[in-house]
């Protein structure tokens, strides 16, 4: 199930667009004004839930820290337990680590090695706000399938698809992203 013109309209509308943050030459997709908008959050999470109350998934994994915001919320309409995969040293019991380049360094981010330990091949969507270079994303799915469990969808209400990051992404697992930015 994909979104309807309308609601596609509603969610896109209700992005900001801040220009040169955090630094020159950025166009920062802003959020807050979504989540604000109980219209738009409303369409948003609808639409997530009709989506993949068919997938028959054991959990919802949201990246840091946007993805928790609308990960924890699906999990719960889905009746799912919901799995942070978080920067490094946040996490506070033994985890599965997985570094990933950035425009200028590396970063790092963590999973609980039995955070899926609930369910024996568990069946997990990623989320996340939105999908730039793919780093974070395909760090986050090798992290999911290091714990044995399978990462079934990454899914982003904002896809910049102009840096390539999905095309690398869907080698490892099917990409959803609502908004497609080009
Ligand atoms: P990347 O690893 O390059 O795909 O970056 C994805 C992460 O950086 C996501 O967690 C986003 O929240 C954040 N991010 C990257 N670019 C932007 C942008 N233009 N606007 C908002 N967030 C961004």
């Amino acid at each position: 199930m994909t979104l309807s013109n309308t609601e596609r309209r509603i969610i896109e509308d209700s992005i900001r667009n801040i220009k040169d943050f955090p630094k020159e030459g950025i166009v920062f997709k802003d959020i807050t004004t979504l989540l604000n908008n109980k219209e738009a959050y409303g369409v948003l999470m609808n639409h997530l839930y009709q989506r993949y109350k068919e997938y028959n998934l054991d959990y919802i994994a949201g990246i840091d820290a946007r993805g928790f915001i609308f990960g924890a919320a699906l999990a719960q309409m889905l009746g799912l337990g919901f799995v942070p995969i978080r920067k490094k040293g946040k996490l506070p019991y033994t985890t599965y680590s997985e570094k990933y380049a950035l425009e200028y360094g590396i970063d790092e981010i963590e999973v609980h090695i039995d955070a899926f330990s609930g369910v024996q091949n568990a069946r997990v969507l990623m989320i996340d706000d939105l999908i730039a270079t793919g780093g974070t994303a395909n760090a986050a799915a090798t992290l999911i399938n290091q714990t044995g469990a399978k990462c079934i969808e990454s899914c982003f209400i904002i896809g910049l698809t102009f840096l390539k990051g999905i095309k690398t992404l869907e080698e490892k697992t099917p990409v959803y992203s609502l908004i497609e930015v080009n």
